[in-house]
């Protein structure tokens, strides 16, 4: 039986098996038989981190959530999307703190990847994680709360520990939010006021295709009836868009939310695509880079030497920023982050080509690469950037004695090193 392909056809997944349980019971007669295991989430990931000899999708469990208002929570199942959290939250007068540019994605498998919004004081979307339940590889099922000496290094998991089945997130009051669009920065500026920029709204990001100017700065803010959203004819020297626009300029905006100060629901503002149309330009592959945040300025300056390498084959790239955080496999662990991220035109070969040269530019700013995109930076690099890379492979090593959720990019990736 074929599994099929990744969201972005760029993968295909080897796994012969797809079982899809009904009960948790039911999965965990499953892993416990499973030699070679892994759980499969929206299929977002640009790589093959969420294959294996046999797969397992959560999307068929009971789709439960439940919120307590005592502790500001909300337990949802794994396989939830972001976009069906969003309509349940708000229907409670509840909030998560980010999202990332898309909806459509499991709960699940953004929290396994660190996955990430932009906003200097936002955390990635694993850090709104309060608690977890998953199944090891014995079949027993382990459930983690903040403050757990384990749970630090299990949240973000890249699906080595175990299956997740729940997740308990934190909540806060429903806010509402509007966003504007600036067109054409001058890098001059984003050189000069990098710091003013990225705190000009709760989430800032900046799309550009590194050519002369950056083609797009997006800002973001909450509003309420006493802090309307200040809606301007230019930030710095780049006007306000009388459209609203793509992330890729010369694309349909109707994918995207809704632009130019108009306030709307939270879910509806965060993520740059609305939940019911095909985000980002569908035809890609994309790689990020995670570095510190002081090391902004000079890491795009050399990024834009040798843009000629690629600008041909880039739909867009994004900047966000993001806070620090002590979850031990976080691109953001132990320090504030700039994202680096590229929407690359779907070319293998090509990409093949640049991309080494993009990693070897970026290399004395040591990166992190994003767990879900695609890059080749040698593993014991990566690892060495992460204090508590060892830590991490003796909990995997606890929890999974067995190996059965080492898939061939694990082995490659965090183990092999
Ligand atoms: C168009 C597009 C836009 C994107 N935008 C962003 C962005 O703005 N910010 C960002 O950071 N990333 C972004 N990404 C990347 C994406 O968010 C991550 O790759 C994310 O991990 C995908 O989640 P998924 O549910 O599709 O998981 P999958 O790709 O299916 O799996 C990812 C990992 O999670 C694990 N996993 C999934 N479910 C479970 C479970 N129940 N238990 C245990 N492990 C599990 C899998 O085993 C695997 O290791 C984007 C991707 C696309 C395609």
């Amino acid at each position: 039986m074929s599994i099929g392909v990744n969201w972005a056809g760029s993968h295909t997944f080897a796994a012969k098996v797809l079982h899809e349980p009904e009960t948790v019971d039911e999965l965990r007669r499953i892993v416990a038989k499973a030699p070679k295991i892994h759980a499969l989430g929206s299929r977002h990931c640009f790589n093959d981190i969420a294959d294996s000899d046999e797969l397992v999708s959560l999307a068929r469990l009971p789709q439960e959530l439940t919120i307590d208002r005592a502790n500001n929570t909300v337990t949802v199942a794994a396989a939830l999307t972001y976009g069906e959290l969003g309509v349940a939250l708000e229907a409670e007068g509840l909030a998560i703190h980010n999202m990332a540019s898309l909806p459509h994605i499991s709960v699940a498998g953004a929290v396994a990847t660190a996955t990430h919004g932009s906003g200097d004081r936002c955390g990635n979307l694993s850090t709104a994680v309060a608690g977890m339940e998953l199944v090891t590889s014995s079949g027993d099922i382990v459930r983690l709360t903040r403050g757990d000496d384990d749970f630090a290094g299990a949240v973000v998991h890249l699906g080595a520990l175990g299956v997740v089945t729940r997740l308990t997130l934190d909540v806060e009051p429903s806010y509402r939010m509007a966003q504007q669009v600036f067109r054409d920065l001058s890098w001059d500026a984003f050189d000069a006021h990098f710091d003013e920029i990225t705190s000009a709204g709760y989430s800032v990001s900046f799309f550009a295709d590194y050519g002369p100017t950056i083609a797009e700065l997006w800002i973001k803010d909450r509003v309420d009836d006493e802090h309307p959203f200040q809606l301007r004819e230019h930030y710095l020297e780049a006007l306000a868009a009388d459209i609203d626009l793509h992330p890729v300029p010369r694309l349909d905006a109707a994918n995207c939310t809704v632009q130019r100060g108009e306030a709307g629901c939270w879910a509806d503002r965060l993520p740059h695509f609305r939940v019911d149309s095909i985000p980002a330009s569908g035809n890609e592959i994309q790689t990020e880079f995670m570095i510190r945040r002081e090391l902004a300025v000079p890491a795009v300056q050399a990024l834009r030497e040798i843009a000629p390498h690629f600008i041909d084959h880039i739909w867009t790239a994004e900047i966000r920023t993001a806070a620090a955080d002590d979850l031990w496999m976080s691109t953001a662990y132990g320090h504030d982050i700039v994202c680096l991220h590229f929407s690359w035109m779907f070319d293998p070969p090509a990409i093949e080509r640049f991309l080494p040269i993009v990693q070897a530019t970026l290399t004395p700013f040591e990166p992190r690469p994003h767990w879900g995109k695609v890059n080749t930076l040698p593993a014991a690099e990566v690892n060495a950037r992460y204090p508590k890379h060892a830590d991490f492979v003796a909990l995997a090593n606890r929890l999974d004695p067995r190996g059965a959720f080492r898939n061939a990019y694990l082995e490659r990736t965090v183990f092999g090193a």
